[in-house]
């Protein structure tokens, strides 16, 4: 689901090494104007340094447009 990861190297340290990572459980994304709605974050994590590179949600097309 994800080949192409949006990043290939840590922008802090330069290392290539990037981990990814779910965010599971209590640390959901939520919002309640129409009940409960939620979604997993995803990251991307620099291997040496730790930076988190990247964040994302699972399925953005859910969150309800700003305008
Ligand atoms: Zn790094």
């Amino acid at each position: 689901m994800m080949n192409r990861l949006p990043v290939q190297r840590c922008q802090y340290c330069g290392c290539e090494d990037i981990g990814l990572s779910w965010q599971h459980g209590e640390t959901l994304v939520t919002f309640k104007r129409h009940g409960l709605l939620d979604n997993r974050l995803r990251y991307l994590i620099c291997r040496r340094c730790g930076a988190v590179l990247y964040q994302r949600v699972a399925e953005p097309h859910k969150f309800p447009p700003v305008g």
